[in-house]
């Protein structure tokens, strides 16, 4: 039997000093498909948790001149209905797509899925690939911290007791680019990544690649990004990509895949991500949301 204190409050003000008074044995609450879990097993025991799904002005998607603003109400089912999601954040939409159930979706949210942190977040990739920006909040104010430096360690962050994340923005690109998500998973529906990547690449030829559960964080592989740099992919220059790849990962075995299947599908998952992201931003094929794997 666990027992906890509740509080649904009404503004992040309220949230905050409730966050401030209760520190370290306080959760926060978002959807509470990880939170449930994690108390549930043991991994936490907080004596408060702080709702904060029905604080108005959470729950908002917004395009400002030059970025989208995801707040931290915001799930994935509401991110895989928005057509601004789909055209702007066209790897969003389909990573988003690829978590876990409908029925978990309906109540999983994006910013409850990053401050998690596992290293299979489904939305780490993508957002990595977007140089997204994470909006911290706390009783002295707001640090906006890069998604490159957010995740510290396997569930770890650098949110720490007395905050909280109230939104993330994700600039905009007002050039041509394609993009692709592809997630390895030992069946379709409620499964985490056994191995997940993203791509970006723009028409300059600059690419952007992040991988999830083949280290402690999601990462960037800048190696492999600048062994690209400049050029359409040849199967030389993806070969030494995919080398750069495997150089820069350090994957484990666990139940749900061996470190050496790890780094194999590392390599093909590259090349199948780059050569959607590139085919995507020059004919628009495949379509967002077929399978690539
Ligand atoms: C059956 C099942 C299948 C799943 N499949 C997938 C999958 O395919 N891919 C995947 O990536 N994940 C999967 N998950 C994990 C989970 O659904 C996601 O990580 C989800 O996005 C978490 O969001 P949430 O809103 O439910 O977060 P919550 O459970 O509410 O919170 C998650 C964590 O973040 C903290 N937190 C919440 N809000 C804030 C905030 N504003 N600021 C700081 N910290 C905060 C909480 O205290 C908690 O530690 C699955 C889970 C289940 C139960």
């Amino acid at each position: 039997m666990v027992s906890f204190e509740y509080k649904r409050p009404a503004s992040i003000d309220d949230a905050l000093s409730l966050r401030d008074k209760w520190g370290e044995s306080s959760s926060l609450l978002l959807g509470g498909t990880d939170l449930f879990l994690a108390i549930e097993d043991g991994v936490v025991s907080p004596e408060m948790i702080i709702d904060l799904k029905y604080i108005p002005g959470l729950n908002c998607l917004e395009e400002t001149n030059d970025s989208i603003i995801v707040g931290a109400g915001m799930t994935y089912s509401d991110l895989i209905k928005s057509s601004l999601v789909r055209k702007s954040l066209p790897g969003i939409w389909e990573s988003s797509r690829l978590v876990a159930s409908a029925g978990i979706r309906n109540s999983a949210t994006m910013v409850g899925n990053i401050c998690n942190a596992v290293p299979s977040a489904e939305s780490a990739a993508p957002l990595m690939v977007r140089d997204a920006r994470i909006h911290i909040a706390s009783k002295s104010g707001e640090r906006v911290v890069p998604i490159a430096t957010f995740f510290t360690g396997p569930r770890k962050t650098v949110v720490s007791p007395g905050e909280i994340v109230t939104k993330i923005t994700i600039p905009l690109v007002k050039e041509d680019f394609g993009e692709s998500y592809l997630k390895l998973g030992r069946y379709r529906g409620e499964d985490i990544a056994q191995v997940c990547v993203s791509v970006f690449v723009d028409s300059q030829w600059n690419y952007k690649i992040a991988f999830g559960a083949v280290g402690p964080v999601p990462m960037r592989i800048h190696r492999a990004e600048s062994i690209l740099k400049g050029n359409s992919p040849t199967p030389e220059l993806i070969a030494k990509a995919q080398d750069a790849v495997i150089e820069s990962v350090s994957p484990i075995t666990d139940m749900r895949a061996s470190k050496e299947y790890r780094l194999h599908m590392c390599r093909i998952m590259l090349e199948k991500a780059v050569s959607a992201a590139v085919s995507r931003m020059i004919s628009s094929e495949p379509a967002l949301g077929t399978r690539l794997l």
